[in-house]
């Protein structure tokens, strides 16, 4: 077989592995590049998938990360419906599905994550939302079918649940928690939300103890310990598992995550990883983080091509993070890292259409939460951005202070 040599191997088509990619060509970087990826679709954007996807209003082809053509003007090889099965760190090699090797100089990990599966045997008409298959196969049920049970009141299973009351279904979710959002917002928070649902008649079930799906050819209902619920269709959403199996086989350290250093570099000199595969060095917070996010999966292709490069620019993992989900008309943005238990700052209100939240901690600013009708939060949550990176708190009362513009703390 064929021994193909490239100067970076990316494994994994996705978000991070896409950017990395297209960033090492933006710093000028002449030597092959060449991505695997065991999907047989083109670097895509997740986001949408339990979103527009969803309501089938957009296609793939509105989804891609960068359309095909531009692979080609760059010069970056994809190789997909691909699966790398083995590193051989020693000989700086990767061995693939169909027995050809690659050998490389760099090689970047960017391997992303699956769905964390409820124990037993797959029922028709349970569904775990990760790929673009999915996320069709989903968007066809959701039209057939009338009753959907959304198991895990994270972001993912709150936009499912909003896409799906948009498309007329009725709609509960099953949490296993006191509450929604648990480990992302505070509890006001989370409960304004939730008010959001149940005006548009999504039912709550809190403290669920699942016991099993009911149905033989296909899902009749949902047993939890002390109730039955009526569903003809359900989507799991509790959570991702790292694909670190390839790093751990290779004699990388694994610790929720592919452990890396503020330049998402391993132990390995020659090896990286990338994205939500990844629990990299924060400069920032001064420890391992991993986060599951678009921002995070373009920042770190961007950091690891600065690395590859050997840019004597700092360029490293210290952004604040950020993410944002849409539910309904309402979108929503999430700035920094918090304790769910920490206290808050409110600025405007629900009722206004607009609501910014600061969160603190023994009086540091540690997160800001936004949402609102549209984009209308996006500038206020940039400055809050701003403000968390420069580690500064502004007195509680102007945060508060609607008529105080939010740019002019920055300059305080
Ligand atoms: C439904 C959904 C909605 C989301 N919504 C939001 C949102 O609103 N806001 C937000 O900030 N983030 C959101 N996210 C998260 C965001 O999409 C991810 O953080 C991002 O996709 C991570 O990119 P990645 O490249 O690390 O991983 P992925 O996009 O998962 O890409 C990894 C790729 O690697 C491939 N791969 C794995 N192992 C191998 C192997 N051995 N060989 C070859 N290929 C391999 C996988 O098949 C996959 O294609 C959402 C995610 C989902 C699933």
């Amino acid at each position: 077989m064929r021994e193909l040599k490239v100067g970076t191997l990316i494994i994994g088509a996705g978000q991070a592995g896409a950017s990395a990619a297209f960033a090492l060509r933006e710093k000028g970087y002449s030597d092959p590049v060449c991505i695997i990826g065991e999907e047989a679709l083109p670097p895509y954007e997740r986001p949408p998938l339990s979103k527009a996807v969803l309501r089938e209003e957009k296609s793939l082809s509105d989804i891609l990360v960068r359309d095909l053509p531009a692979y080609d003007s760059h010069n970056i090889q994809l190789m997909l419906g691909s699966r790398a099965e083995q590193i051989l760190p020693q000989e700086q090699q990767v061995k693939l599905g169909d027995g050809q090797v690659i050998s490389y100089d760099n090689l970047i990990l960017a391997t992303g994550g699956r769905p964390r599966q409820l124990p037993g045997k797959a029922l028709p008409g349970v569904h775990y939302l990760r790929s673009h298959g999915d996320g069709t196969r989903l968007a066809a049920e959701l039209k057939q079918y009338k009753k959907l049970a959304v198991i895990g009141g994270g972001f993912i299973g709150l936009e499912v649940a909003a896409s799906a009351r948009k498309m007329g279904l009725e709609v509960c979710v099953i949490e296993a928690a006191p509450r929604v959002l648990q480990r992302s917002l505070p509890e006001t928070i989370a409960a304004d939300v939730v008010a959001l649902h149940e005006d548009q008649g999504v039912e709550f079930h809190y403290n669920a103890r699942l016991q099993g799906f009911a149905g033989t050819d296909r899902l009749s209902g949902i047993q939890l310990e002390d109730k039955s619920i009526d569903a003809d269709i359900a989507v799991v959403g509790i959570g991702l598992i790292p694909n670190t199996e390839l790093a751990e086989t290779a004699g990388l350290a694994v610790d929720n995550g592919i452990c890396t250093d503020a330049q998402c570099r391993t132990g390995n000199a020659h090896i990286y990883a990338i994205g939500d595969c990844a629990n990299s060095y924060h400069t920032y917070y001064q420890r391992a983080v991993r986060l599951e996010s678009w921002q995070n999966a373009n920042l770190q292709g961007a950091i690891v091509a600065a690395a590859i490069c050997a840019e004597t620019s700092d360029i490293q993992n210290d952004a604040v993070p950020w993410l944002w989900s849409d539910q309904y008309d309402w979108s929503f943005q999430v700035a920094g890292i918090f304790d769910s238990q920490a206290q808050l700052i409110s600025r405007g209100s629900a009722a206004e259409g607009k609501q910014i939240w600061f969160i603190h901690s023994d009086g540091v600013l540690t997160g800001v939460v936004g949402w609102g009708k549209g984009t209308s939060i996006a500038k206020d949550v940039r400055v809050g951005q701003m403000l968390l990176q420069q580690g500064k708190t502004p007195p509680f009362d102007m945060l508060a202070d609607e008529n105080i513009s939010l740019k002019k703390l920055l300059k305080l």
